[in-house]
């Protein structure tokens, strides 16, 4: 297959997303979806792929940030959306006007929020969350029946949810997901001892696949979306990512040349190398110099030497691909093309990392 894009780029397949959201929307069936698109949807782009989630049924969007948030908003998305994690500066009124819930995590913070909703003359819709032992954001229990008093005295806010995240969930039998989720029942009796009557949230993606019982009244499945499994059991999950590039140039090598910086290989004898215009400044990981393969005329291929900021080189041996000819440095594996689990593998990182950070000025994103 020949190709006319110039340089690399990534290709994210709408049909899968919209594929794997509804796999995940049947394993949560009774609970309502919150696709998760923070860190501009795992680097598949937040809002192709906010819109594909929600014609496969979400009906919530997670964020991060209030801004990621609001961006998707901007962009015309009217479900519910959420964001969680903020610096204390921010702004929460713009938010609270364009209808973001927004997650709590202390007494402090849900004062910040309430003097924005007075502000801007709207209550403030909040999610309370419960730190159930991830220690990162959240209330600490022991803080939690203050929080939960101050949510339920104030004219402010409206509290939607208590939620919390789990810290071992891809690890399925991990003593630590019922010790969270006892915690998890505990904030909730609280807040409704307290006369609240929240919606509660705490399954991510390994939970909806694995703890049916944690899947309460919302899920928030981020990975899964991208179809890149957390979990170890084999599901129908469709990578929707692809990163490519096209060979620009071959040449044959006489047997005892070297390739790239250091000249870390050498010829053993005489071969046709290709030139992919794709580097680390496109992505491609320099640590996997000398240990990396792409999907090149039907078969892999060893990159050998060094990667190079904007190029790698790749041993064809005797036979020559075109130029134009489509190189495959990562796909979902079908055909037997390296995926973004194997380089994860090898980098010692977990697949998030490897798709989020494809984000990049210089690779065209193109979707399917
Ligand atoms: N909920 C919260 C608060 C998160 O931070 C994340 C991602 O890290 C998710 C849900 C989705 O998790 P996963 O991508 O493992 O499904």
């Amino acid at each position: 297959m020949t190709a006319s894009f110039p340089r690399a780029e990534v290709v994210i397949d709408l049909d899968a997303v919209r594929h794997n959201v509804a796999l995940l929307a049947g394993r949560a069936a009774g609970s309502a979806v919150m696709a998760v698109v923070k860190a501009d949807a795992y680097g598949h782009g937040a809002v192709p792929v906010a819109r594909a989630a929600v014609e496969a049924g979400a009906t919530w969007l997670g964020t991060c940030s209030l801004g990621e948030a609001l961006d998707l908003r901007r962009a015309g998305l009217s479900v519910r959306l959420f964001s969680w994690l903020d610096v204390p500066e921010v702004d929460f009124g713009p938010g609270i006007l364009a209808d973001i819930d927004l997650g709590v995590s202390s007494v402090d913070e849900l004062r910040r929020i309430a003097t924005a909703a007075q502000q801007v003359g709207r209550r403030a819709r909040v999610h309370l969350k419960i730190d159930t032992g991830l220690s990162r954001n959240g209330c600490q229990p022991a803080d939690w029946p203050e929080l939960v008093a101050a949510a339920a005295a104030s004219s402010d806010v409206d509290v939607v949810a208590v939620w919390s995240h789990l810290a071992c969930a891809d690890e399925p039998g991990h003593p630590s997901i019922d010790i969270q989720a006892k915690r998890f029942a505990d904030a909730y009796d609280t807040a409704r001892a307290a006369g609240l009557d929240p919606l509660r949230h705490l399954a991510n993606s390994a939970a909806v696949l694995t703890r049916p019982d944690l899947h309460f009244d919302l899920v928030r499945p981020g990975i899964a979306m991208y179809g890149l499994n957390p979990v170890p059991q084999h599901e129908d999950l469709r990578p929707a990512m692809t990163f490519r590039a096209a060979v620009a140039l071959t040449k044959r090598l006489p047997a005892g040349e070297s390739v790239s910086y250091g000249h870390t290989w050498t010829a053993e004898r005489d071969t046709t190398v290709a030139l992919v215009p794709a580097g680390y400044a496109d992505g491609v990981p320099r640590s996997l110099s000398g240990r990396m393969d792409v999907w090149l005329g039907g078969r892999r291929r060893a990159v050998v030497g060094r990667v190079c900021m904007d190029q790698v080189v790749v041993d064809c041996g005797d036979d020559t691909p075109a130029v134009g000819e489509e190189v495959v440095l990562f796909a979902d594996g079908r055909a037997g093309e390296p995926t973004a689990r194997e380089w994860a593998d090898k980098l010692g990182t977990i697949d998030y990392e490897i798709v989020t950070s494809m984000y990049r000025p210089r690779v065209q994103r193109r979707y399917l």
